[in-house]
């Protein structure tokens, strides 16, 4: 079976939970999840998962979802500010992961196009939550039978790169959820540096209140940096926040 068969799998599994509603991520509970795991444990990983540490098993209890928003992502008391959908909690006594729900139940309720998360399209609520559960088993696998790379890359290094890419085919580490783009993310970058110049004004996504601002562009290379004209304050912004003409809609 391929990457996307078994991933299809799992998604027609977990889809009859909620009603057959790929987009009803509100009806999904702890237990739901944590059947997901134990799928993604079954196909990708031949079950090792769950046998790989007698004390694993219990530990997965501490899988479930979180009212809050994020930001949110968190590996000991280091802080990742880039994470907004989920986080892998780590201590010496239990390997935790809290998904957002306000964030997966607010997908697709305006967006008409599709989310990216991993470098992947997804077009629902299931499709999206099962990428990040991708995601978080990532961290949780390199931490549990390799604690040393885990360190070693602090999260989303080249070890951490290289499994997701090998293990489920994720092409990044990010994910852009709330962002709806018209294109995927790399296509979407090279379109925003052909077409975006200093002095233009454009709309921008902007994470912190997932509100679609003015932005008046002074510089554009690795990030775009101007002026946020609906708060008047400079700011930078990841490329993939820039919105293009043809996602206006
Ligand atoms: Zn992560």
């Amino acid at each position: 079976m391929s990457i996307a068969d078994k991933r299809a799998h799992i998604y027609h599994q977990m889809v009859s939970r909620l009603g057959g509603d790929p987009n009803a991520v509100d009806r999904m509970t702890d237990d739901n999840l944590f059947e997901m795991i134990r799928l993604y444990d079954d196909l990708f990983l031949d079950g090792q998962l769950l046998v790989a540490d007698p004390k694993i098993r219990t530990r997965f209890g501490n899988f479930g979802f979180s009212g809050q928003y994020g930001p949110f992502a968190e590996y000991g008391k280091e802080v990742d500010s880039s994470g907004i959908s989920g986080h892998t909690l780590i201590d010496d006594q239990h390997h935790t992961v809290l998904i957002s729900r306000p964030i997966f139940t607010s997908l697709f309720k305006e967006c008409h196009r599709s989310e990216y998360v991993n470098g992947i399209a997804c077009r629902s609520q299931l499709e999206c939550l099962q990428l990040t559960v991708e995601h978080e088993l990532c961290h949780l696998i390199l931490n549990i039978w390799s604690q040393e790379l885990y360190s070693a890359g602090r999260g989303h290094g080249q070890p951490f790169q290289a499994l997701s890419s090998h293990l489920f085919g994720h092409t990044h580490y990010q994910h852009w959820l709330g962002r709806c783009l018209g294109d995927d993310p790399d296509t979407h970058i090279r379109s925003v540096r052909a077409t975006v110049h200093p002095g233009d004004v454009i709309h921008i996504y902007n994470n912190k209140n997932r509100s679609r601002d003015q932005f008046r562009v002074a510089n554009i290379a690795e990030r775009v940096t101007g002026t946020n004209l609906d708060n008047g304050q400079i700011e930078n912004h990841s490329l993939i926040d820039v919105i293009l003409p043809n996602e206006t809609s």
